[in-house]
């Protein structure tokens, strides 16, 4: 039949990276693939730098540039001397700094990512019950562990619709309520509230993975704000970075002496007794940690949140200006309140593909525009991080425009 697929190819593109084909085979003669690939976006209105992925995100030269010129007195050197250690400690004093974290805060590291930080909370930070708001990809994952796990009572999960976000309820079997600062699967952000009448030594964790360095926040509202640093932070992935209050720090040591089992790699209290000291229980990715390091200092160098998230807040707002302008787009999420400053979900009518439109991008370079699978929606989703340059995402819509007039 039309269509079998076999073998496939590798060719270079326009864009020059490699893309792989299927050809079609149709009665034993190889068809060349007649797709939207073979829309050429003139060079004049591509973008400089083609990364609009939500994560890992585009990472700045400026960042790789200076881990290149440290690298030989840094790379593979030892992560218990002062060399590796003085970058741990740039990179947690430039947090302190970045979020005016009150002096009796901590910022704690260490190996896995947000993913595994679900996991060190789930033994390290409920104490018995949690509430959790699920509006998407990454909020439903945390919950669903924490149900999984045997020794915690099962969560509270208050769902909201894709596209929104629910609010959390106080309620006096919670003592930690999980929000999310940006739901970066469907392009929306909450604003973070202890919720009035919670118990007083209930925890407020926020997962700030797309949101930390990016949207602004208030520390008497949180007790403990956890990313990784490869989107906003513009770094690499693996790491986990969780600014703790001292009621969070508390509520870590109370468990960690308790009877609980933690294996050691989940364990918070060995995590946050290594951190004091700059380092981390296990080895970590030192080019992670420094170029984490340079983005804070970037951000702190230039006025800090006001910089990272004023320029976040540019692009976002040059995104979804257009889509409304646009005859074809529109942003997905309909409470503009809710609209992340960091993710813009842009939906497209019925005229036309967004998967070939971000196939199209991707064939002329510009990458990961592609919408969330899971929500199953006529939809791009385009990063709008500090490290990405405005006249980039300008060039980027665009190309979008220059895609679909040729589409249609
Ligand atoms: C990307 C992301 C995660 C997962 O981060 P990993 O470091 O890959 O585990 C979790 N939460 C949010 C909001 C994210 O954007």
């Amino acid at each position: 039949m039309f269509g079998e697929q076999s073998g496939g190819f590798r060719v270079r593109n326009s864009a020059n990276f490699q893309v792989h084909v299927f050809p079609l085979r149709f009665r034993g003669a190889i068809i060349p693939p007649v797709t939207n690939k073979d829309i050429v976006i003139p060079t004049e209105l591509r973008p400089a730098d083609g990364r609009f992925a939500s994560g890992p995100s585009k990472v700045r030269p400026e960042a790789v540039a200076a881990l290149a010129e440290i690298a030989d007195d840094f790379l593979g050197t030892s992560h218990r001397k002062s060399t590796v250690k003085d970058i741990v400690g740039r990179l947690r004093t430039g947090l302190d700094s970045l979020f005016s974290l009150p002096d009796d805060w901590e910022v704690v590291l260490g190996n896995g990512g947000t993913t595994l930080f679900w996991d060190a909370a789930t033994f390290g930070l409920i104490q018995a019950k949690s509430q959790h708001l699920s509006f998407g990809e990454f909020s439903s994952k945390f919950a669903k562990g924490v149900t999984d796990a045997p020794f915690l009572a099962t969560p509270q999960i208050i769902n909201g619709d894709m596209g929104s976000h629910p609010v959390a309820v106080a309620d006096d079997s919670v003592d930690l309520y999980a929000l999310t600062h940006n739901e970066t699967s469907t392009g929306v952000a909450m604003p973070l509230v202890r919720p009035a009448d919670a118990r007083d030594d209930a925890l407020v964790a926020v997962d700030a993975t797309s949101a930390a360095g990016a949207i602004a926040w208030d520390t008497d509202q949180v007790d403990c704000y956890y990313f990784a640093p490869q989107k906003a932070i513009a770094s690499d992935g693996g790491l986990w970075i969780a600014c703790c209050s001292p009621k969070a720090m508390d509520r870590i040591r109370s468990i960690a002496a308790g009877p609980r089992w933690i294996p050691a790699g989940l364990d918070l209290g060995i995590a946050l007794d290594n951190s004091v000291k700059n380092q981390t229980y296990n080895t970590p990715a030192l080019a992670t940690i420094f170029l984490a390091m340079h983005q804070i200092e970037w951000f702190n160098d230039n006025g800090g949140m006001s910089f990272s998230a004023g320029r976040s807040a540019a692009l976002s707002d040059h995104v979804y200006s257009w889509a409304e302008a646009s005859p074809f787009a529109t942003p997905f999420v309909t409470d503009a309140g809710m609209r992340s400053p960091v993710v813009a979900t842009i939906d497209f009518d019925d005229s036309v593909s967004a998967d070939d439109i971000a196939a199209t991008l991707r064939a002329n370079g510009i990458l990961d525009t592609e919408g969330y699978r899971k929500l199953g929606r006529n939809q791009l989703r385009i990063a709008c991080f500090p490290a990405i340059e405005l006249s980039d995402i300008q060039a980027l819509t665009a190309s979008i425009d220059h895609v679909v007039a040729e589409l249609s």
